[in-house]
């Protein structure tokens, strides 16, 4: 049992134990807290080990072709895997390789 009370944060109205108006529990999460979670729900993580100094090279490569280094990754990986696929097309498997492929390019 609980009262009908307004979050002082986003104005909707939830159900709490105590009679006055405070955070609702989405309001309860730190917008850092929910940004991580949002990540970590709606993306992978990798961490890539690269030379001293290749990080610089991203970084201005990345830059020139107006993309966050993130977005330039992303490009890099699926240029490199349009290429590996056309290149592997004459290897066995071609029907698996195909399918897995249609799978995985959209991301
Ligand atoms: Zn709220």
């Amino acid at each position: 049992m609980g009262y009908n009370v307004i979050c002082i944060k986003c104005g909707r109205s939830y159900v709490s134990k105590a009679n006055r108006n405070g955070l609702c529990e989405n309001c309860k999460v730190s917008g850092s807290e929910r940004s991580m979670t949002s990540r970590t729900k709606n993306y992978d993580s990798v961490i890539v080990y690269l030379p001293k100094g290749k990080r610089d090279k991203l970084k201005m490569f990345s830059g020139l072709c107006g993309m966050t280094m993130n977005e330039f990754v992303n490009k890099a990986i699926d240029t490199f895997s349009d290429a590996a696929f056309e290149n592997s097309l004459n290897e066995n498997n071609e029907e698996m390789l195909k399918k897995t492929y249609e799978e995985l390019k959209n991301f």
